[in-house]
């Protein structure tokens, strides 16, 4: 069969299960597709997929299955009854969960006879098919080139390392920039709200000052690997002065502080630790130790 056009299985129809059938689908792949409750499968095989009985059954559909359950639990409640069928076949397993999940899982998986990827899908349904977004996988990389071409009509494939469990530490690392970086705009934006500013005033500017943060990023990480940090752009000093300007504004709009404060206390600490005219990068020195270790 054409590379590009071989049959996959997906198991798991939730919203991410059904993005992921609806892209391959879209690209031409024959895909039979099974899920918990099987209704979910209906717009599917409006689209032309084939909804299997079992999900021994959908396994033994194609050499390659895709599983995006809730999590690890409902993962092995699927598939631990049909692991003879997957036996000699392929599991990418999309499902979100911890590194050391996704080591238990390659164990599961060896012990099975299974090739085994894990991967971590870091957009939202609407955007998988689309190939800005990135796939992120972690593994065999034999596995993960074999399986590219399908791979790719989801977004597009990145292979961080012969580690399983990589995908899902990128994915909560990223996930944590993600959650900081929307809750310090949502901060900023009640803060200029509370002067009557919308948000769909402030947030053009909140992304033009992202990309000047990309920069700062940028010059930083290789302070940060070299352990040594040049306060010669603006040392953590001045930071915890500015930090205060931004504080004394939201406290006197009645704006909560809890974000501020916390960016705050890892500042002080780092002065502490003697980073005082180093660069912002040597706050990483305090965030390498939890606080209760010490
Ligand atoms: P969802 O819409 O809630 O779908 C959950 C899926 O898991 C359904 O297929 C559901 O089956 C199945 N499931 C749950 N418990 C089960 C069990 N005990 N036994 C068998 N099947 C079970 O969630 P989702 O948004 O598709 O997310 C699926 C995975 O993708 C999660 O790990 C999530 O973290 C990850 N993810 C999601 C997004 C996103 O934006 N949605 C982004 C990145 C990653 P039923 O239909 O029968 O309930």
């Amino acid at each position: 069969m054409n590379a590009d056009r071989r049959a996959v299985t997906v198991v798991g129809l939730g919203s991410m299960g059904s993005a992921l059938a609806a892209a391959l689908l879209d690209r031409g792949h024959p895909t039979t597709v099974w899920n918990r409750s099987p209704h979910k499968a209906q717009p599917l095989v409006d689209r032309g997929a084939r909804l299997a009985a079992t999900a021994e059954e959908a396994i033994a559909a194609s050499p390659l299955t895709i599983a995006c359950v809730l999590d690890y639990q409902a993962l092995h409640t699927v598939l631990a009854p049909v692991a003879d069928a997957l036996a000699g076949k392929t599991l990418v397993n999309l499902t979100s969960g911890s590194p050391e999940q996704a080591h238990e899982a390659v164990a599961w998986a060896q012990s099975h006879g299974v090739d085994y990827l894990d991967g971590a899908i870091m957009t939202t349904p609407p955007g998988v098919g689309t190939p800005e977004m990135m796939f992120l996988y972690s593994g065999s990389y034999a596995v993960f080139e074999a399986h590219r071409p399908i791979l790719a009509a989801l977004g597009d494939p990145l292979h961080l390392g012969t580690d399983a469990g990589l995908a899902s530490l990128y994915d909560a690392a990223l996930l944590g920039l993600m959650w900081s970086t929307m809750t310090g705009w949502l901060h900023g934006t009640a803060l200029v709200g509370a002067e009557k500013t919308p948000a769909t005033a402030f947030t053009p500017i909140a992304i033009r000052w992202l990309t000047a943060v990309t920069g700062f990023l940028t010059t930083y990480a290789p302070q940060v690997d070299a352990g040594r940090y040049p306060g010669d752009d603006a040392t953590v000093d001045v930071q915890i002065a500015a930090i205060d300007h931004l504080i004394h504004a939201a406290v006197s709009r009645g704006i909560d502080n809890t974000l501020p404060e916390l960016l705050k206390a890892a500042m002080v600490r780092a002065k502490a630790a003697g980073h005082g005219s180093d660069s912002y990068a040597s706050v990483i020195e305090v965030l390498r130790t939890r606080e209760g270790d010490k």
